[in-house]
């Protein structure tokens, strides 16, 4: 049988009623657009991460593009984000023409943060600290350069769900923390959801007037704003979901436990992790040197994996006005080459694993 990279069925199927459920529930309350249901994931979501404030919105994208709307960061200025970072991240930065500084991650896949300062100019604004495949950047080291240089910080916790750095939440360090509830991400709604968090009251009453056409009265349009509500019927189903959001972090712990046990192969370079730091595993990545010809194998042997991510945003055709070109950030580079996400889902059988791990444990390239 194939092995799916994701397979969001068998979450679903964990609880399947649960969500029948509560999606009947809403269908029936004749009330879609911010509700109850909208308000109370909210306080919910803020509870669970350490935040004062969260407001919803319709992807982690609007999450992203809003924040820098609002924080008035445009035309002119900086943003400095990892090099490896998902694309959504830099159309986050550059939604109002700000103009994205790269730098190179660490071995921890996240932004090296001791390679920031060197890339401060007088136009930089804001730190974009996206925190990838489910571990923390270093926020120790991130805040002191913010704090020293009057730089905001924006999280994009996407892909850390409930995971911490010294203990803390993500998306509590910054200004602001953008989460994404794509179905795939750790807390993943069924359809496009996000949201932000933040301690700033004024900023979280500005968000709440963006998403709704710039109005907090009806028909009163203080700024030129934007639909990017949740859906009541998808905040009902994140409310199920955040219920076992901690169980569905220890379950994929677990097959990540697994897999740092068992695979052992000298062409694969497993996952690490940054002191300080602990994963959710939203991903569990591999570096691979002959990583084209471990995913054919896999692909053989009915094993899906995925590339997160083979085209870095430096290199993609919508920033080639940036006028980057190949070699400009050769780790980068060189991750997009080498990366490969494995198999990784709640409700992954033991029988899968054994099969994935047995695989790689076998792979030797042709010579
Ligand atoms: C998924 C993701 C986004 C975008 O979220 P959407 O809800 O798909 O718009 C942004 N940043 C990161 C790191 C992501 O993984």
């Amino acid at each position: 049988m194939y092995i799916m990279p994701n397979n969001l069925g068998r979450q679903y199927l964990l609880h399947a009623e649960e969500y029948e459920k509560k999606a009947v529930e809403v269908l029936r309350s004749g009330w879609y657009i911010l509700g109850n249901e909208v308000k109370s994931f909210e306080a919910e979501w803020a509870a669970y991460v350490g935040a004062k404030y969260c407001v919803s919105l319709a992807s982690g994208l609007d999450a992203l593009k809003i924040s820098f709307e609002l924080l008035g960061i445009g035309e002119g200025d900086e943003v400095i984000v990892c090099g490896n970072a998902y694309i959504a991240c830099v159309m986050g930065i550059t939604v109002k023409g700000a103009t994205p500084v790269f730098i190179e991650p660490d071995q921890y896949d996240n932004i090296d943060a001791d390679k920031i300062e060197e890339k401060i100019t007088d136009k930089t604004k804001a730190i974009l600290a996206v925190h990838l495949y489910g571990q923390a950047c270093d926020m120790t080291k991130i805040m002191t350069i913010a704090r020293k240089y009057c730089l905001r910080v924006v999280e994009d916790c996407a892909q850390s769900h409930g995971n911490h750095w010294q203990g803390q939440k993500v998306g509590t360090f910054g200004d602001i923390g953008c989460f994404s509830f794509y179905p795939s991400k750790g807390c993943g709604a069924f359809g496009d959801a996000g949201c932000v968090v933040t301690k700033d009251e004024a900023l979280a009453q500005k968000f709440r007037i963006f998403r709704n056409y710039g109005s907090e009265k009806r028909y009163h349009n203080q700024m030129i704003g934007s639909n990017s509500r949740l859906d009541e019927i998808q905040a009902g189903l994140l409310r199920v979901k955040l219920k076992h959001l901690d169980d569905f972090n220890k379950e994929r712990c677990q097959i990540a436990e697994r897999y740092m046990k068992e695979i052992n192969n000298p062409l694969v370079r497993l996952p690490q992790i940054r002191p300080g730091a602990d994963s959710t595993w939203h991903q569990f990545v591999i570096h691979c040197k002959k990583r084209d010809e471990l995913q054919k194998y896999l692909e053989e042997h009915e094993i899906g994996t995925l590339i997160h991510y083979p085209i870095p945003p430096h290199l993609s055709e919508a920033y080639a006005y940036l006028g980057m070109k190949k070699g400009d950030l050769p780790i980068t580079e060189q991750y997009a080459a080498e990366v490969l996400s494995l198999p990784m889902y709640n409700g992954m059988t033991s029988e899968e694993q054994d099969w994935v791990i047995a695989c790689i444990n076998a792979f030797q390239p042709e010579v």
